[in-house]
């Protein structure tokens, strides 16, 4: 959105209005004051009264390191995602071999919460980060100088230090805690009628890679549900790798994931050995038609067997259609036809 921020936004409440409202939230939430952490007054706060929402804001918990084990709890939370394969065109995309989602940094990252009994009224999700490593863990995950201090025109009511933001909802509340770290808040709500899971949506304001902010390190998004007291009632976590190609990334690292596998294993697989090595050419054609069987012992392993030999089949389809673009080319040596584009199929989606 480009538009300028004052043709989206309602005008702000004038200060009296807002401190009026401020004054009436549980002291707990005021850990930390909007002007202090640079961002506008909005007038979201009226939307708590105006609509008699219950919801309050407990801090966010500021005990040290936030813990990054899972926990469903008593109303079984879970998290799932959109399976958007890893085409070239994907902005976002999750890897459940990884529990790790890989996105385009400002693209929206739709994250679907799925609850098995409704957790008492007033509860609230809280979205935060740690970094994965732990000789990072202490440091606060937050933006790259960079991009805080260009902010993007039109949206006022995340602060700019905030990594993660929850778009389209305007009961987010972005909170810092004792040890300055970022969480933001939506209240829980329940799945729209004929749908089993509500859905938050996520955006990641910097890339992995952004020197002087997250520079290359890993980390985690912990989701966590709330009772409005702010008792812990769930909890779940997934890595984030925010690049430029999210497709490309995942289909690499899961590749690397399963090669690892297969050597860590260290359980022996039967192999029927292929008969004498046939003298292979120096670049292995894709035409080779030769079938092997082999015997694997026990279905995980089989699955995997199974998933590494269709990543190689994918590749050598890929091969395969560069191998006759080339040779297309080289044998009439004629360039397509003004106007006309070679045709290049995208890759296909493996899920
Ligand atoms: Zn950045």
């Amino acid at each position: 959105m480009d538009l300028p921020s004052d043709s989206v936004m309602d005008p702000p409440l004038s200060q009296e209005t807002f401190e009026d409202l401020w004054n009436l939230l549980p002291n707990t939430l005021q850990t930390v004051c909007p002007e202090d952490l640079g961002y506008p007054l909005s007038s979201d706060m009226s939307i708590l009264q105006e609509s008699g929402v219950t919801t309050t804001f407990s801090p966010p918990p500021s005990a040290g390191v936030p813990s990054t084990e899972d926990y469903a709890g008593d109303h079984g939370l879970q998290l799932e995602f959109e399976k958007n394969g890893t085409a070239k065109s994907v902005t976002c995309t999750y890897s459940p071999d990884l529990n790790k989602l890989f996105c385009q940094s400002g693209k929206t990252c739709p994250v679907l919460i799925r609850i098995q009994s409704s957790p008492p009224d007033g509860s609230v999700l809280r979205v935060g980060a740690v970094y994965k490593k732990s000789e990072h863990i202490a440091e606060v995950v937050k933006r790259c100088p960079h991009h805080e201090r260009a902010g993007e025109p039109g949206d006022v009511s995340a602060p700019s230090s905030h990594l993660i933001r929850i778009e389209g909802n305007t009961m987010a509340r972005y909170m810092e805690d004792a040890n300055g770290r970022h969480t933001v808040c939506v209240p829980y709500q329940d799945p729209q009628v004929g749908s089993q899971c509500s859905t938050v949506l996520l955006n990641y304001m910097c890339n992995s890679s952004c020197m002087g902010g997250m520079n290359r390190r890993p980390i985690m998004t912990i989701i966590t549900l709330e009772s409005k007291e702010g008792a812990l009632l769930g909890r779940r976590c997934f890595e984030v790798r925010v690049c430029a190609c999210p497709g490309r990334d995942r289909r690499s690292e899961e590749g690397n994931y399963l090669k690892k596998e297969l050597k860590g294993s260290g359980k022996r697989v039967m192999v029927t050995p292929p008969m004498p090595e046939p003298t292979l050419p120096k670049k292995r054609l894709v035409t080779e038609e030769e079938v092997f069987t082999i015997q694997v012992r026990g279905r995980e392993r089989y699955e995997m067997f199974k998933k590494l030999n269709n990543a190689l089949e994918a590749e050598d389809r890929a091969e395969h259609q560069k191998v006759t673009l080339k040779c297309h080319k080289c044998r009439d040596d004629i360039k397509p036809k003004k106007g006309k584009k070679l045709l290049v199929k995208d890759e296909q989606d493996s899920e």
